[in-house]
């Protein structure tokens, strides 16, 4: 089994500095130590660092696309590819890389850690040798992420804890195998309908949005002014915004007909955005907002961006929320809005 890893950066190469922690350990060596003597020994694993390394809090669709550049350069000369890469956005980067792969034919799993490599107690190691074991089993197909003992679908996958070694889970799904011996595995569906030959990802104008309490029209009227390219309205519950406040589900329904596509998400972590369900999400989906199903908000912004990428916009855009590409949302909700 040969092995590509793409190192990305994150709190697992960082070192101390005056300001804080920055890339800068000897993650090669580091790896080295690690797997002498292993099956995946000296000559199986190829590393790239991509130039910089960042603090994933600084990633970009550009850094999402320098990803999937380098795992297609190496696609031939490995038979599993491991993305090292920070926490902080690390679900954005595994749901964006889910959509754009779909034809990579090859399983690649992305991981990181909440301490660096350096230290006594870290997880960087559990985390690293987790992510290359779940290659060796031939059964981590597509994009997955590993951490904390625990391998997710790359796309159904969000950081819940800012220290805590299980630092993510999959709301929606469970994951799809905890680590033992052996590891156990658990039935996901993940069927989607893929993408041939993707455009590259490139930046785009999404506003991510959170209803509160008290939001009034106008001030929601001046967050979409200008109009973004696309709206994820983060909403209550199974998709409720507030119907009484005056003025607002206009706006909304304003900017749908100026051609602004509306995707509803929960603040819930798990949620099944069911528009209509409620009077106070009935009247966005009349509008023609359209929910985004049991997506977390990784995988609904991810795949907002993938698809301005890919030239759709306004209601040729949002039909594609409720399509699964890559298993990215359960396909009981194609269709039901
Ligand atoms: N800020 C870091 C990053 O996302 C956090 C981490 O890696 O755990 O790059």
């Amino acid at each position: 089994m040969r092995i590509h890893v793409t190192y990305t950066g994150g709190t697992i190469g960082m070192i101390d500095s005056p300001s804080g922690l920055v890339p800068g350990a000897d993650l090669h060596g580091w790896l080295d130590r690690i797997l002498e003597g292993t099956q995946l020994g000296k000559g199986n694993v190829t590393i790239t660092d991509l130039n910089p390394l960042i603090d994933s809090s600084n990633a970009t669709p550009d850094n999402w696309q320098a990803i999937i550049d380098d795992l297609w350069l190496n696609h031939d000369d490995a038979d599993a590819f491991v993305v090292l890469h920070g926490t902080d956005t690390m679900s954005y980067s595994s749901a964006a890389l889910s959509y754009a792969l779909t034809e990579f034919g090859k399983p690649v799993v992305l991981t990181g850690s909440q301490l660096p490599l350096g230290m006594v107690e870290t997880d960087a190691t559990a985390n690293v040798t987790g992510a290359l074991n779940a290659t060796l089993y031939h059964r981590a197909d597509g994009v997955t992420l590993f951490f904390g003992h625990h391998l997710f679908a790359g796309n159904r996958v969000t950081k819940n804890s800012s220290w805590a070694f299980e630092g993510f889970s999959s709301p929606a799904t469970g994951p799809l195998a905890r680590t033992g011996a052996p590891w156990r595995w658990y039935p996901v569906e993940r069927s989607g309908c893929g993408w041939v030959n993707p455009q590259p990802y490139s930046r785009h104008d999404v506003v991510v949005l959170d209803m509160v309490p008290g939001i009034t029209a106008e001030r929601l009227e001046h967050i979409l002014t200008p109009r973004p390219e696309a709206v994820l309205l983060r909403a209550y519950g199974v998709g409720n915004v507030p119907s009484d406040e005056p003025g607002l589900t206009d706006v909304i329904k304003v900017a749908i007909d100026d051609g602004v596509p509306v995707i509803v998400s929960s603040q819930c972590q798990q949620s099944e955005v069911l528009l209509g369900h409620y009077e106070t999400g009935d009247a966005i989906a009349k509008a023609g907002a359209v929910g985004s199903g049991d997506m977390t908000l990784e995988a609904a912004y991810a795949k907002i961006i993938f698809l301005l990428s890919q030239g759709l916009r306004g209601k040729e855009l949002a039909q594609w929320i409720c399509k699964p590409i890559a298993g990215e949302l359960t396909p009981a909700y194609k269709g039901k809005e």
